[in-house]
């Protein structure tokens, strides 16, 4: 008989507002909102006391104003919240190897055998949320299931500081129990086909023909199916994160002229910016590489105040160091452009016209 898994899904309570309330002592109890404060604003985190109100991540920083007209409007520090996601990173990593960061504030961690510790995912959540709080002053929720389904829907039950343990022997239950727009991979459109089917919960899942089902929803009606019967056997795969995204070209004619480098960057730019977006990531620190008509290869890498995650940002970084750094004079035979130092971003300000959405943090 295979062994159950014990599956631990860590959830930082409303992450940035959190930290911000941690340095700030006159943001503690006051609603915040952490988030651009301009006209065209958007609210990335609302603190517990902002919620109440209810201002919500990916809202107009003007809507979330007038909910709630006292609201504090504090702009976004992503070293400290880099720096406190190391810290609870490095907890995770005490406990077991197979760590799948989701974000800066949330892991799934398979702790079936657990590095330090009795083998009991209980214990192991419990101890994680304790030295989470002791390294940084802050509160995470957790859930504990026998798959990553199930713990990440746990650990959303009990905000803030929760922790919610579905026992192998309730998954079925419970699972019977969830709304459909609770399952992995089930966004509003999808949902709405299955209700179409008559699917409006976990228990239905395990009524309708798997047939009709799968002409419905294709690929998913196999996940489906296996969860509402308490069976996701989707691994924990730990972080293999990428050193780099960079890519460069070699022009088919030396370059001097200002115009044609413009153009030619952009071209690497866009490339390297998609990647970093598609990727859900952000980036610290942006090198540029020339190489010259004599083979000369040059690099400069700037590291600015905030990381980068826009196509435009890694353009208009990329283009500071090829045209304001002093260069040796001499045509061009190769541009490139990467980015490193990256990490991966689950909140992003939605600004019009800009080729992502927003993931508004679960609460
Ligand atoms: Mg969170």
């Amino acid at each position: 008989m295979r062994t159950v898994r014990k599956i631990v899904h860590v959830d930082m309570d409303a992450f940035y507002a959190a930290v911000e309330q941690r340095d700030e002592p006159r943001l503690r109890g006051r609603p915040v909102a952490v988030g651009g404060g301009s006209e065209r604003g958007v609210v990335m985190t609302a603190s517990y006391e902002a919620r109440r109100f209810g201002v919500r991540s990916a809202m107009p920083t003007v809507h979330a104003r007038r909910l709630c007209p006292e609201l504090l409007v504090v702009p976004p520090r992503f070293p400290a919240y880099h720096e406190a996601s190391q810290a609870v990173h490095e907890v995770f990593r005490s406990f077991t190897d197979l760590v799948e960061p989701l974000a800066l504030d949330e892991a799934f961690l398979d702790v079936t055998e657990p590095k330090r510790g009795p083998p009991s995912a209980t214990l192991a959540a419990r101890a994680i949320k304790a030295e989470i709080r002791r390294a940084t002053g802050l509160t995470a929720s957790a859930g504990v299931g026998n798959g990553k389904f199930v713990a990440k829907v746990a650990s959303g039950m009990d905000k803030p500081d929760g922790l919610t343990v579905i026992t192998p022997e309730r998954v079925v239950a419970f699972v019977a129990a969830l709304p459909i727009e609770k399952f992995f991979g089930v966004g509003p459109r999808t949902a709405e086909r299955l209700r179409g089917l008559g699917v409006s919960t976990g228990a239905d899942l395990l009524r309708v023909d798997p047939e009709t089902l799968r002409r419905s929803v294709g690929k998913l009606s196999e996940f489906l199916v296996d969860a509402a019967g308490g069976i996701d056997e989707r691994p924990v795969v730990p972080d293999r994160r990428r050193k780099s995204i960079g890519a460069e070209r070699t022009f088919a004619r030396d370059l001097e002229e200002r115009a044609a480098l413009e153009a030619e960057l952009a071209a690497v730019t866009e490339t390297v910016g998609r990647r970093l977006v598609r990727a859900r990531l952000a980036a610290r620190t942006v090198t540029l590489k020339v190489r010259y008509r004599d083979f000369r290869v040059v690099t400069r890498s700037t590291t600015p105040a905030t990381p980068v995650g826009s196509v435009r940002e890694v353009s208009l970084w990329a283009e500071a160091l090829l045209f304001t750094t002093p260069r040796p004079p001499g045509a061009l035979r190769l541009v490139g452009v990467s980015v490193s130092g990256l990490f991966p971003i689950a909140h992003r300000v939605v600004q019009p016209a800009l080729p992502f959405e927003a993931t508004p943090e679960s609460c």
